[in-house]
């Protein structure tokens, strides 16, 4: 099993470190070569904007595209979860997403970056305690289609997704001190 971490600019280190700190293999994907044979995606937080015009240089946004679309499992957190989105509200005017997950996200949506918080989230799939999620710079999940089945909220807005292998949180788990949400997204099952 091995999971590519997305690379291009961002989060990724962390997320590096808190799967291999439960045992799976990880590779840096940057180029369309590094995504053969995944048998997991991370799409971390960062600047979305930026990700994606990364991605389109490199030549990886069409077999990022493809490969999300496929049934792989998924996890994008905060930059990542524009990125898997079907609609982006207060993006760039050409800024693109893959359509992985029917979610509207809206850039910034928390206000700005003195505006980042943490709370204290409850994840019945995670079960108790509370899981600390770190928003910076958080998007909004203005709207979840029928088929999203919603995981957390904080005061009603839904924070974590899932439709069928891709999973999104407007927070970033790799800070948390906390590896119950890559252990969960590690037990997702792989396509077969
Ligand atoms: N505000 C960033 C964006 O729109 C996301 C912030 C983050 O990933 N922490 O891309």
């Amino acid at each position: 099993m091995t999971t590519g971490v997305l690379a291009l600019q961002g989060a990724f280190a962390l997320h590096e470190q808190v799967l291999r700190s439960l045992g799976e293999p990880t590779v840096q994907v940057r180029r369309p070569e590094h995504l053969d044979g995944l048998d997991r995606l991370v799409i971390p937080g960062g600047e979305s904007t930026t990700i994606t015009m990364l991605a389109e240089r490199t030549g990886l946004i069409e077999p990022l595209a493809e490969l999300v679309r496929s049934g792989l499992p998924v996890l994008g957190t905060c930059a990542g979860a524009i990125l898997l989105g079907s609609r982006i509200l207060d993006g760039r005017p050409d800024q693109r997403c893959l359509g992985a997950i029917d979610i509207t996200t809206r850039r910034n949506g928390y206000g700005r970056q003195v505006e980042s918080f943490t709370a204290q989230l409850e994840v019945p799939v995670l079960g108790p305690p509370p899981f600390r999620a770190v928003c910076i710079r958080a998007p909004l999940l203005e709207e979840v289609g029928a088929g999203v089945e919603v995981l957390a909220r904080l005061e009603g807005r839904p924070v974590l997704a899932r439709q069928g292998a891709i999973m999104v949180s407007t927070f970033h788990p790799e800070l948390a001190d906390d590896v119950r949400l890559h252990e969960h997204f590690l037990g997702v099952d792989v396509r077969v």
